[in-house]
């Protein structure tokens, strides 16, 4: 028996499906996908049924199979366009999410070991114990927070560069795609960011130990990490995950995000950060939701229409950008 030789179009999708594993993200991992199912399966339990929101963002009392997987939110076809997207994104992310880090990370880091040796003499060389790597985990996760922090809010204030951003606002539910629901042009802003805040938190701790130290890890991966993973997992999901409000002045619950993305004019440019409500709190965009609170995803009624479909989102920015340039007569 001969094998038949695969045509260009089977190679074409081996080879796609070969980069969308290799790039899978952690929290699409189905460790990460029990997790968020028990959690929400818990949070079904224990409010009766009650928990979930529908495709308009109101939350309602629905059985279990609807709770976790709602018919109006997978067949919606802002969920669909979400696959698209987080494909078309996958398979440009190896080039740039590892250039960015080769290109930036280390000569930052290098300039922040330089500086701080030209201006306090040659590094303490600490040994790294525990509590230190605690420490390194913890500004560097700060660090990233707040340059992601940044960003984004440029993002939101600046209309040339909201005009790449608002792809993933475009997504009018919620499902754990729509992490990964951005333009093209979005991920190497990050990419240069999450550079830049490893750099500097690299730079200073590699000042202090100059034998090297690494982030504290729990059951192998990285402390802090793990926390960036379930908030990032979680608050693209249309259950809402409330904390205490105590503990939303300092990490962002997964229903915050939910605000985030609502389009009602209270809700709009808040809750901006990744993980933690510090810089939030401390730039006036903080906003932590009552129970249950309405929240309508999307651009809004009027927005909207020019940004739904797939090649819509795809070709907004470029749409935007030379409406900008030709003044404002050209959105009349
Ligand atoms: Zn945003
Ligand atoms: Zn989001």
């Amino acid at each position: 028996m001969t094998d038949t030789p695969a045509g260009p179009v089977s190679q074409l999708a081996d080879a796609l499906l070969q980069v969308l594993s290799e790039n899978l993200p952690k929290d699409l991992r189905w460790q990460w996908m029990l997790l968020m199912i028990a959690l929400a399966l818990g949070i079904w339990v224990m409010r009766n049924g009650h928990g979930a929101k529908g495709a308009d963002g109101r939350e309602r009392k629905t059985g279990l199979t609807a709770f976790l997987l709602p018919q109006d939110i997978y067949t919606h076809r802002s969920a669909r366009v979400d696959v698209l997207l987080y494909v078309f994104e996958r398979c440009l992310h190896p080039l740039w999410a590892g250039g960015a880090f080769l290109a930036i990370a280390p000569s930052v880091e290098g300039s922040v070991i330089g500086a701080l040796q030209s201006v306090a003499g040659t590094g303490p060389a600490l040994a790294p114990t525990l509590p230190w790597m605690l420490l390194f985990s913890l500004v560097a996760l700060l660090a990233y927070d707040f340059v992601f922090y940044c960003i984004h809010l440029a993002e939101h204030r600046i209309p040339a560069l909201w005009a790449i951003h608002k792809v993933h606002h475009s997504a009018e539910v919620l499902t754990p795609l729509t992490r990964y629901r951005e333009h093209v042009l979005e991920g190497p802003l990050y990419a240069a960011g999450a550079a830049l805040s490893a750099g500097v938190a690299g730079g200073i701790f590699g000042w202090l130990f100059p034998g090297g130290i690494t982030q504290a890890t729990l059951f192998g991966a990285g402390f802090f990490g793990l926390l960036l993973g379930f908030n990032g997992a979680f608050r693209h999901y249309h259950v809402g995950f409330h904390y205490p409000a105590w503990l939303s002045r300092w990490l962002h619950s997964p229903v915050m995000h939910h605000v985030h993305h609502s389009y009602l004019p209270h809700h709009i440019d808040k809750n901006m950060a990744a993980v933690t409500s510090l810089w939030d709190r401390a730039f006036g965009t903080l906003y932590i939701p009552v129970k249950d609170e309405f929240t309508p995803w999307g651009l809004g009624p009027e927005a909207q229409e020019e940004c739904r479909g797939f090649r819509q989102n795809l070709l907004a920015p470029f749409r935007d950008w030379s409406r900008m340039m030709r003044g404002p007569s050209a959105s009349l």
